[in-house]
């Protein structure tokens, strides 16, 4: 391999799909809902394929489909109070994966610095290794808890060892609120603490938002392109797939304004030219139904909410009884669980992988039949310990696999 492929040969995400398919276990490993999408947004593909409008099966606008980035620019636009352009500030990508690659490769170049948060989304060190930058880390680090009840929020970073991060080669920071996989949900304090960091070192930020419609009340999605003056230097990704329910789909876009679109728009355009079409035609007409019922008693996002955090409940519930010590989130669809009170009921050395949380997951799907994520992955080799005790899981699950989890989980007691 070339030295810029090295370290991302092996993919957690291909072995756990495997170990998925070889012992079958319930599955709350890869982030995916094992429900249909909902109805309105299944008939609308129905829909555009019964139409007879040949151009609905030809190249989309390689911007994206005009239908797809006018409602976008609406939705937005009403979101940040500020009128975006459909033509130029905004790009329709291959699910919110192909946003991040185009932002990545478009904004960072060879020697940049750019700082991750951890826990980060795994991709996006190989992506900055691709481009040529360097990645710079800084953990989010809980405050220790005096109960079982420790929540995503107990979770930040240290202002100084931040500030300490920034410098001339600093290029780009790349936000994920709310975060995969801890489900935090970043506050305005500390947005507004990163806004100032990247104005001060005229640095961009990338914000991973793709669970944006999955932020569990009282708590609130913070978009950090509308804090002041951050605009004009932030770019926004988002995925369909994660909005609707519909993770195959790979539609995603990102949004932004035109001097940093531009170079996203020519990566794109290079390595995709243009999206699906029918697809993008179909996630349209979703979301006009949806900006019309904002905020309304018949919206989705009102009811993906709902759905959702009663299902992080029951999650919650189940793993206290196990004595896993959960993170609650406040956002998106994992929880992460301290395991260490089980240690003793698991033989750690049936696996061979240097990291524990590695071996847990291999010796509970193949013991309990319950297959969860080893959050090391999630963080820089320095700071994998933090992690090392933890398993994260998916609870975007029927009830029913649900409760199949908690009967692999009782085996454990
Ligand atoms: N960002 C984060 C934080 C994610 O968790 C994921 C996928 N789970 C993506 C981006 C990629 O989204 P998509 O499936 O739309 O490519
Ligand atoms: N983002 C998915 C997850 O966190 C994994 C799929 C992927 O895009 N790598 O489970």
């Amino acid at each position: 391999y070339f030295p810029r492929l090295q370290g991302a040969e092996k993919n957690m995400w291909k072995e756990y799909a495997q170990l998925a398919e070889e012992y079958k276990p319930v599955n709350l490993g890869l982030g995916f809902p094992d429900f249909s999408p909902p109805k309105f947004i299944t008939d609308a593909l129905s829909e555009v394929l019964k139409s007879n409008n040949p151009y609905l099966h030809q190249y989309a606008k390689p911007n994206g489909h005009v239908r797809l980035v006018n409602v976008l620019a609406k939705l937005y636009s009403k979101l940040l109070l500020r009128e975006i352009d459909p033509d130029t500030e905004i790009l329709a990508t291959l699910g919110a994966s192909e946003a991040l690659f185009c932002a990545v490769s478009g904004l960072v170049d060879q020697g940049d610095e750019v700082i991750i948060i951890e826990p980060y989304f795994d991709v996006y060190v190989p992506l900055i290794k691709m481009a040529g930058g360097t990645p710079r880390f800084i953990a989010l680090k809980p405050k220790p808890s005096t109960n079982n009840l420790s929540s995503s929020a107990d979770w930040s970073f240290d202002v100084k060892e931040l500030e300490s991060l920034f410098n001339e080669k600093t290029k780009v920071i790349i936000v994920n609120t709310p975060n995969n996989p801890l489900g935090k949900v970043f506050d305005r304090s500390e947005l507004t603490l990163i806004a100032d960091l990247c104005k001060k070192w005229d640095v961009v930020c990338i914000t991973d938002e793709v669970y944006e419609w999955m932020v569990f009340k009282p708590k609130e999605h913070i978009r950090m392109a509308g804090l002041p003056g951050m605009w004009e230097r932030t770019v926004t990704v988002g995925s369909a797939g994660k909005t609707f329910c519909m993770t195959g789909w790979k539609v995603g876009w990102v949004y932004g304004p035109t001097r940093l679109l531009r170079s996203l728009q020519i990566v794109h355009q290079s390595a995709v030219f243009s999206g699906s079409t029918i697809e993008q035609e179909a996630v349209a007409v979703a979301f006009e139904r949806e900006l019309s019922l904002l905020g309304q008693n018949g919206s989705y996002f009102k009811k993906l909410e709902e759905g959702l955090r009663s299902k992080r409940d029951f999650m919650v519930k189940i793993l206290l009884d196990t004595k896993m010590k959960p993170v609650i989130p406040d956002g998106g669809i994992f929880v992460i669980a301290d395991w260490s009170q089980l240690e003793s009921l698991v033989d750690l050395n049936s696996e061979s992988d240097h990291n524990k949380d590695f071996r847990f997951t291999k010796w509970m799907v193949k013991n309990i039949g319950l297959q969860g994520i080893p959050p090391t992955v999630f963080y820089n080799e320095n700071n994998k310990k933090i992690i090392e005790n933890y398993v994260r899981f998916c609870f975007i699950k029927e009830e029913a696999n649900l409760v199949k989890a908690q009967e692999a989980l009782n085996r454990l007691k």
